[in-house]
């Protein structure tokens, strides 16, 4: 609880912030679901979640956070025993290729650290070292959130057909998706994954995956698919419930709605670039109070960073103070440091996040900004000066 009065910031990379008529949209009573409007208003959410993903393919709406996204899409194309082959670059890498262990599937993991991006070079040396093939998915996260690193998934592809190697590409992106640009079609990738609650501004519990036609014939090749995973009545149901496969998620459906008619009047290319706008304010902040005293960003070159979260080391015990302080004192919550060190390990509270994905204005990164200022100044931080000036000018930058 913060003792400020006034509205509250839930600034952490997810849940994001939700709009007001997103949460409107949910107050109504339960809807019949057996027939009307709801299964109506259903049919619309899919062109526009792939206007979302920019795909023509095909998309399946899951009852799930990220992770059973992530499960979804893997259980589709991997039989026991496959291969993936994971380039990570942070924990939700990791995370995602123990849910690929989990499912019976040998991992080839390329570990490129927490501050840097893939280098596509090595997948590629790695594909052309499969001899036999066994490797049936490169699987990796657009950004990952835990470092703020963005990952050029383009090259990636690039790389599977550099290697004349058949592998399908899946991309994690959940934190990306209605935040950073994701071409999904012209980027060659074959499957993506999200979830409602980063840039769809959402309630958290819907996951999503789109898949193309070389995903399917990936999965015609995979003996078993749980009927509750497979993609296949979802993306094309012949009875309403198997959209779901059961009860539909009423609510977090008409908060869905809402938001797709959000995203569609704003426009994705618009809210790209109000993205990466935001992310530019924040970080001529960060750099400038970076120039003196403890402060840096995780990801060093500006081109491979998020427009959605970013990742910052501030030590100890600055990062555990500043969080509290502007907790409790300014209404601002900061996202915790993630897979930044072993676990265990105290230092990982040097670290902390900024969330700015979704629903945020300039306003918003301001008082974000400026919360952390206060923050700074309460505790007494050494830091450069500037910072607040540099984002103004950041911000000032709106055409028209
Ligand atoms: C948030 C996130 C996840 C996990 O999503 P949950 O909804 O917490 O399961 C996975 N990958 C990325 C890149 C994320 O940002």
């Amino acid at each position: 609880m913060s003792d400020t009065g006034g509205r509250e910031y839930l600034a952490i990379p997810g849940p994001s912030v939700m709009p007001d008529r997103v949460l409107a949209a949910m107050h109504r009573p339960a809807p019949n679901i057996y027939e009307g409007a709801l299964h109506e208003m259903t049919a619309t959410l899919i062109p526009d979640l792939k206007y979302v993903a920019r795909t023509e393919g095909h998309a399946a709406i899951y009852i799930s956070n990220g992770h059973g996204a992530w499960e979804a899409a893997l259980a589709n194309v991997l039989n026991p025993g496959d291969r993936v082959l994971m380039p990570a670059t942070g924990r939700f890498g990791h995370g995602w290729a123990e849910m690929a262990e989990g499912l019976g599937a040998g991992v080839e993991m390329i570990d490129f650290g927490t501050s840097r991006p893939l280098d596509p070079n090595r997948v590629e040396e790695a594909l052309r070292a499969d001899h036999e093939g066994r490797i049936k998915a490169v699987i990796a996260t657009h950004v990952d959130t835990s470092s703020s690193v963005r990952n050029d998934m383009a090259g990636l592809r690039a790389a599977i057909d550099a290697a004349g190697h058949g592998a399908i590409l899946m991309a994690d992106c959940i934190a990306s998706m209605g935040c950073d640009r994701f071409e999904m079609d012209d980027w060659g990738v074959d499957v993506a994954v999200t979830a409602s609650q980063k840039g769809l501004m959402v309630p958290p519990g819907l996951g999503f995956v789109f898949f193309n036609d070389r995903a399917i014939k990936a999965r015609a090749r995979v003996e078993r698919v749980s009927r509750y995973w497979d993609w296949g009545p979802r993306a094309n149901p012949e009875i309403y419930y198997q959209y779901f496969g059961g009860t539909a998620p009423t609510h977090h459906l008409f908060a869905l709605r809402e938001a797709l008619n959000m995203i569609r009047e704003e426009g994705i290319e618009a809210i790209w670039a109000r993205h990466a706008r935001n992310a530019r304010a924040i970080w001529a902040a960060c750099e400038a109070w970076g120039q003196e005293g403890p402060l840096t960003l995780n990801i060093r070159d500006r081109a491979h960073r998020s427009h959605a979260v970013t990742a910052l080391r501030i030590g100890l015990p600055h990062g555990p103070r500043l969080r509290r302080w502007v907790q409790d004192h300014a209404g601002l919550t900061l996202g915790i440091g993630l897979g930044m060190s072993e676990p265990g390990d105290e230092k990982g509270e040097g670290f902390f996040r900024m969330g700015h994905m979704g629903h945020v204005n300039t306003q918003m990164i301001m008082g974000l900004l400026g919360g952390v200022e206060a923050g700074f100044a309460a505790l007494d931080i050494p830091r450069g000066g500037g910072a607040l000036a540099a984002a103004a000018a950041e911000l000032a930058r709106v055409e028209g």
